[in-house]
């Protein structure tokens, strides 16, 4: 239940907890700002920390812990075999999920690269809602082919369909009865990362699930984001309004073949779980465990981490925990929504995520129009978000480029880390920039790596707009920083 202030006008999300422990921040002032975005080469991924104001990157591993998570890393029990801590987590997956077997790894992709390595071979297919990129690199690289059957509507970004990450049943039910002895498994991704956080049903659930079991096709759900799918399937899917959190989560434990995460995101800790209810399942991904992990009772977690990961779980069973997120989020794309900012719709679960094509309308794809934003938002405020868009991508064999068909700039919200003020003040300088759009010019590569150009490549403004948008800054906003 939600907190109703007396006067509806005064309406605002409400911090269900209270800061214990805080970290400085730092705001350099616009000049030195355009300095520093241009000394990380105009990609935020080269930003120090330091100098950043609202670190919104990512949703991985920067998740607040509680106090009882805290509490709880003193306990770890560092022992190589039979240690206290493994058999503690083993209980907390048994209770959230309702699962029996677990096999733990070092991070989410590490699942990926197991499942990969037992199911998946040269010529199959692996259908999914949509790709995650470790979940894609790990399937391409043993030889298979990511499939993707997400709803139409999951790929308009103004569409305001509740369960964008839905499946396309139709589509699945076609390529069953085409290719069925091709089909390695089926990814179900809750909170689908790629297309904004945005949920998948039960219903959709149930239904791709049981198409599969018919059909003998193994289900494989990607739980990362699970506790934003969690929370949207309470407010959003009225059959499930009254049913409790553990009960929806055992109800999806009991329709899927195998269950995996990463612990950066589900459990605000770090590490990585694969979990089912089937022996036989759990007896063929074993052997990977300690090939590629680490014994099976800690699969290169930190032990401390696996104790703050059970403790996590059982606090994702709170709707008051879950909902922190989705809420704060919920509360930026409207602000900027209803100020005319082209924002994907509805909100998503692990952050707010700008149309850059619109907001930059009739930058051409080559002058990188979402790399642009995420340099200009960081000269406007110390922002630090994520370019989601062709820089993203790869180039294509050939050399020619592969533009993302959406333009994205995601402002992620890292779960009860901001106050209001700061998610307020965000919107604020947002909409700064919108007004100002107009002196928003295009980038080009200084230095391009050929594989994950996203994280190393270094940019450059094309012609002097940083300066004349720090000028601008100054002119409206005097000596502030
Ligand atoms: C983050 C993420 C992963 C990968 O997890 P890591 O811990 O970063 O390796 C996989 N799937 C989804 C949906 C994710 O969001």
């Amino acid at each position: 239940m939600s907190v109703k202030f007396y006067r509806p006008e005064h309406q605002v999300p409400l911090e269900m907890h209270k800061v214990r422990i805080v970290q400085k921040l730092f705001l350099p002032t616009v000049e030195e700002r355009v300095e520093k975005i241009n000394e990380a080469g105009n990609n935020t991924f080269l930003l120090q920390n330091k100098d950043v104001f609202l670190d919104m990157l990512t949703d991985s591993g920067v998740n607040a812990m509680s106090d009882l998570q805290q509490a709880s890393m003193l306990q770890a029990d560092d022992a190589y075999a039979g240690s206290e801590t493994c058999n503690r987590l083993k209980k907390a997956l048994h209770e959230v999920f309702g699962t029996e077997y677990f096999l733990p790894a070092h991070q989410g992709r590490a699942c990926e690269n197991i499942l990969a390595e037992a199911y998946v071979k040269p010529g199959m297919i692996v259908p999914m809602n949509f790709h995650f990129t470790t979940a894609k690199a790990h399937i391409t690289r043993v030889g298979g082919e990511v499939i993707e059957l997400v709803s139409e509507s999951g790929l308009e970004p103004q569409n305001d369909n509740p369960f964008k990450g839905n499946f396309d049943l139709d589509r699945l039910r076609e390529l069953i009865d085409t290719r069925r002895k091709d089909i390695a498994f089926v990814r179900i991704e809750t909170g689908t990362n790629l297309i904004g956080g945005q949920p998948i049903s039960m219903a959709n659930m149930k239904a791709v699930c049981k198409m599969c079991r018919e059909a003998g096709i193994r289900t494989v759900i990607d739980a990362s984001l699970m506790q934003d799918n969690l929370y949207f399937v309470k407010v959003r899917e009225p059959e499930y309004k009254d049913v409790s959190l553990k009960d929806i989560m055992h109800e999806i434990a009991d329709m899927c073949d195998i269950i995996y995460f990463s612990s950066r995101k589900l459990g605000f800790s770090r590490g990585g779980a694969i979990i089912t209810k089937h022996e036989p399942t759990y007896r063929e991904l074993m052997e990977f465990v300690p090939l590629y992990e680490g014994f099976l009772t800690y699969g290169g977690m930190e032990v401390r981490s696996m104790e703050a990961m059970a403790q996590g779980l059982y606090e994702t069973l709170d709707m008051e925990v879950i909902s922190q997120g989705p809420i704060f989020i919920e509360y930026l794309v409207k602000e900027l929504d209803d100020y005319g900012v082209p924002m994907i719709k509805p909100a998503g679960g692990l952050g707010a995520h700008i149309n850059a094509s619109a907001f930059l309308e009739g930058m051409p794809h080559n002058e990188y129009p979402a790399g642009a934003l995420a340099a200009a938002l960081y000269i406007a405020g110390g922002i630090r978000g994520m370019e989601r868009g062709s820089i993203s991508e790869q180039r294509e064999p050939d050399g020619t480029e592969r533009y993302a068909e959406l333009e994205l700039l995601r402002l992620a919200c890292p779960r009860r880390v901001f106050t209001l003020s700061q998610i307020k003040y965000c919107a604020d300088r947002v909409k700064w920039l919108y007004d100002n759009r107009d002196l928003i010019g295009g980038l080009e590569w200084v230095e391009e790596p050929s594989v994950l150009r996203f994280f190393f490549g270094r940019l450059k403004p094309k012609g002097d707009w940083q300066q004349r948008l720090a000028k601008k800054f100054r002119e409206d906003f005097g000596d502030s920083l």
